[in-house]
């Protein structure tokens, strides 16, 4: 009879243990739940941003950008900063650098090394 008692005292001890550990699964289920449709609504928002700006971009650029962005893990531009192309972190030459200044404001640069469309700003360094 004892053993009977102390097996039912287990058994509702575990039950209890059970209910809270699957409130818990409840609640992390939950958080993960809200996360993503976080997530996806930030996906919804970057994709319809980046068809307006797709849309101010010249086709062929783009389709070079595109093609650049998928063999370049996803990268296809990257800024020149400080005379370093942001894309594969190396410090462009001295020809380099000339070839850059000489170009005309509308010239697509690309990088000697990754290949990516080199983005110029006031802080190229050239
Ligand atoms: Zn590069």
């Amino acid at each position: 009879m004892e053993r009977r008692e102390a097996a039912q005292e287990r058994v509702g001890e575990l039950t209890e243990r059970a209910a809270s550990v699957q409130t818990r699964i409840d609640e992390a289920t939950a958080r993960r739940d809200a996360a993503a449709a976080e997530l996806e609504a930030e996906v919804a928002t970057a994709t319809k941003e980046r068809a307006v700006v797709a849309g101010s971009v010249p086709a062929d650029l783009l389709a070079l950008y595109d093609k650049l962005r998928a063999q370049q893990g996803g990268v296809g531009a990257a800024r020149l900063y400080q005379r370093r192309c942001e894309g594969c972190r190396l410090e462009l030459n001295i020809t380099e650098v000339n070839e850059v200044k000489a170009a005309a404001p509308d010239t697509v640069l690309r990088c000697e090394n990754c290949r990516r469309i080199l983005v110029r700003t006031a802080d190229s360094g050239v």
